[in-house]
């Protein structure tokens, strides 16, 4: 089967032997396509990942062998993703699903970018779900995304009314903005790419040019003193600033990635601004349930958000990514 493997600075195509059950519960799919992630990126271009590895989590699949005490059958279209919590360590018990030991170490073997992929028996149960017929490949492709978003929007605890800004309006920027909506909170963005704040506004999340907040901030300042909730999804320390001069006092920031210099938020700005600052990483199963509904009741929209690429053009779509040509790469594999 057909894998597309990380070498040294490059993503290769490698032909490896084909996976089967042997005896094992779960299923085997057939990948039909996986959306290329922000946090792939990351691994593969910071050197995480070791040579070998294959990337991928955003999968959509046909189930081609199946030995399972679930209802799912061979043949049928689903969606999964691809880590679970324990539901009994520290962690769990908190709330921080994804710190569990347990959530890190189950995977999708060997990862999305694959021919064929081995779910587990825990992956049926509780992060697989059947896709309806009138869905395409590509928008059920965003359910580990806007889970993701989902999560973080939720642990916001935000209250009716509430105002959030988006820094970066990048994919994950405007799905954020599509949850926050869908959730029934008001959306702003903002971002550097004229591009990008054009279509954010098309989508019905007003935003603004980053260089350019002043007259945003003035008009949320004599509304409601500042926005009540900054989202980081942009990983450039300059969006700090950003989120420390719109964010009302009282307000929370929501950190969504990584920055490269790993600046902090001032000490004195958290104390006389009682400002709560927090991180929100990868999806629970029922924020992932969440996301399903919300995908397939079409009440977020991720149209014209994908660009396809076959499996073999894969190096491109990490590049494309990369330098911001297009919003989200999903990547055809069968
Ligand atoms: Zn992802
Ligand atoms: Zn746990």
């Amino acid at each position: 089967m057909k894998t597309a493997q990380v070498e040294n600075d490059k993503i290769v195509i490698k032909e490896v032997e084909d996976i089967n059950l042997n005896g094992r519960k779960g299923a085997i799919v057939r990948v039909l396509g996986c959306g290329l992630c922000g946090s792939d990126i990351v691994k593969f271009r910071e050197k995480i990942v070791n040579n070998g590895a294959v990337l991928g989590h955003e999968i959509v699949a046909i189930i081609d062998e199946i030995n399972s005490e679930t209802n799912f059958k061979k043949g049928q279209r689903i969606v999964s993703s691809h880590h679970i919590p324990c539901g009994e360590c520290i962690y769990c018990k908190h709330g921080n699903v994804s710190m569990c030991e347990h959530f890190k170490s189950t995977n999708i073997r060997p990862g999305g970018f694959s021919k064929l992929v081995y779910l587990s028996e825990e992956h049926l149960k509780n992060v697989a779900h059947l896709v309806p017929n009138n869905m395409t490949n590509e928008e059920i492709s965003f359910y580990e995304p806007l889970g993701c978003c989902i999560r973080a929007i939720k642990r916001c605890n935000l209250i009716e009314g509430d105002k959030v800004l988006v820094v970066g309006l990048g994919s994950i920027g405007l799905l954020m903005g599509e949850g926050i909506k869908a959730m029934g909170y008001k959306a702003y963005g903002c971002d550097l790419i004229e591009d990008r704040i054009a279509l954010a506004g098309k989508m019905g999340i007003e935003s603004y040019n980053s260089r350019n907040l002043e007259e945003f901030d003035k008009i949320i300042q004599e509304q409601s003193g500042g926005i009540d909730a900054v989202f980081m999804t942009s990983g450039a320390d300059k969006a700090l600033d950003v989120a420390l001069k719109v964010v009302r006092k009282g307000g929370k920031i929501l950190v969504f990635s990584s920055t490269p210099k790993n600046t902090g938020y001032p000490n004195n700005e958290i104390y006389y601004k009682e400002l709560t600052v927090m991180g929100s990483y990868s999806p629970s199963p029922k924020d992932l349930k969440e996301s399903f509904d919300l995908l397939t009741s079409y009440k977020v929209n991720v149209k014209n958000l994908t660009t396809v690429y076959p499996l073999e053009k894969i190096q491109q779509a990490f590049e494309d990514t990369v330098s911001n040509k297009i919003f989200k790469a999903y990547i055809k594999i069968s």
